[in-house]
């Protein structure tokens, strides 16, 4: 196997409980991607990690152990990562199986979705023992049908092509999923990310037990939250820009016979401004904009952008109505994002409890010593006025 040497200051990063290794931390090497030993400059050794000689993040730590990263260790990997999800009590047949970096597999993103498993392969390094890993994937989860989702544009930094691949197909445009009492249809070739947003599970069930009067659903998506609340509610408003995601939206109430949703194709930011102006109120509003700081230079323009919503959305909400409020912006952290729901409060004059602060789902573990494994904050409150 080959080796990698790390500089003191790579080799303290990797001890204080982040996986990644920056090029700047390294001593150049002509090594294959692939799975590599790693020492320091004196020759001690500190474990194995994933190499990616394109990439920025050059290495990516799996082990401090020294038993090989063969077949037989991915497959363990895989059956912890599963067993922590405790699928048997999760009342979901859709779950994130393995959370990249927050389940110590760098890179990695497994998703189910009924019966099929879909995959991402991040970096160079991993790309390179993708036998191993699909196999395992295969063995411990033992889907009917396996998809690669190799589209995402992170992929680029690592010089690897861009491609979806049914590893094992035939795979149909629209595989069934279900969460909590909701069932619903997943595009795995074409949806966003995987084919949903898998993140925000448990937040869409706690607002199925929560959602009251007309409910307003900003950045429906497929309409999955819009669906936990069709029940409880009199009334949804389903709105996304997209009138292909709205589309398999109203697909999806069918599915579940439900009949109170509208799907409505529009800009949130004009719709908003538009119910304000009408006088229009709703007594149930989420809101789960997309990330609107992709990068740390966008953080004050995403945060005008998150206030302006959250404040438009509390003009318009009714006496003793319910807001619960997204943020999925890395860039945004909590305290950010609170001081702007503080603001946008302020500001609207309206009298907020805050009654619950949630973040990603259970399945995404958020590792306190790596960030990037947390960047789903959210809020849930209710109008005392
Ligand atoms: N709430 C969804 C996920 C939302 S993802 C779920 O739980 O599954 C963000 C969505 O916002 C995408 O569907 C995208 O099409 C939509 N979107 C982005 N900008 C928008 C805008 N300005 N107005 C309306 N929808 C927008």
């Amino acid at each position: 196997m080959e080796t990698i040497v790390v500089s003191p200051r790579g080799a303290r990063r990797w001890r204080r409980g982040h996986p990644w290794i920056y090029r700047s931390d390294i001593e150049p090497s002509n090594a294959p991607p692939g799975v590599v030993r790693a020492e320091d400059a004196s020759g001690t050794y500190l474990g194995q990690a994933l190499w990616s000689p394109p990439s920025e993040i050059s290495l990516r730590f799996l082990t401090t152990e020294e038993s090989p990263v063969d077949g037989e260790w991915w497959h363990h990997r895989l059956a912890e990562a599963l067993a922590i999800r405790d699928p048997e009590n999760l009342d979901a047949t859709g779950y994130r199986i393995v959370h990249a970096e927050g389940d110590g597999l760098p890179s990695l993103i497994v998703d189910r979705y009924g019966d099929i498993v879909v995959v991402q392969l991040l970096s160079a390094g991993l790309e390179a023992v993708r036998d191993h890993v699909l196999s395992a994937i295969d063995e411990i989860a033992k889907p009917k049908s396996m998809l690669l989702r190799n589209d995402a544009s992170v992929r680029r930094h690592e010089d690897l092509p861009l491609e979806v691949d049914e590893v094992r197909g035939p795979i149909p445009e629209f595989v069934e999923a279900r969460e909590g009492a909701v069932r619903y249809w997943v595009a795995a070739h074409t949806g966003q990310k995987t084919g949903g947003f898998l993140d925000q599970r448990e937040n869409r069930m706690l607002m199925g037990g929560l959602a009251h009067g007309r409910a307003l659903d900003l950045f429906t998506y497929q309409g999955l939250f819009a669906l936990q609340m069709a029940t409880p509610a009199e009334s949804v408003v389903a709105v996304d820009s997209s009138a292909a995601a709205l589309e398999v939206g109203a697909k999806n109430a069918e599915l579940n016979d439900v009949h109170n949703v509208e799907w409505v194709e529009a800009n949130v930011f004009d719709l908003l401004r538009a119910y304000e102006r009408e006088g229009r109120q709703f007594d149930t509003i989420v809101l789960d904009p997309p990330a609107f700081a992709r990068q740390r230079s966008a953080i004050d323009r995403a945060l005008r952008g998150y206030k302006e919503i959250n404040l438009r959305a509390m003009r318009i909400l009714a006496p003793k109505g319910t807001i619960f409020s997204a943020s999925c912006s890395f860039h945004i952290g909590r305290d950010r994002f609170f001081e702007m729901l503080i603001s946008a409060a302020s500001d609207s004059g309206r009298r907020l409890v805050l009654e619950r602060t949630t973040s990603q789902s259970r399945d995404h573990p958020n590792v306190l010593t790596i960030p990037e494994t947390g960047y789903l904050k959210a809020a849930l409150l209710r109008a005392v006025d």
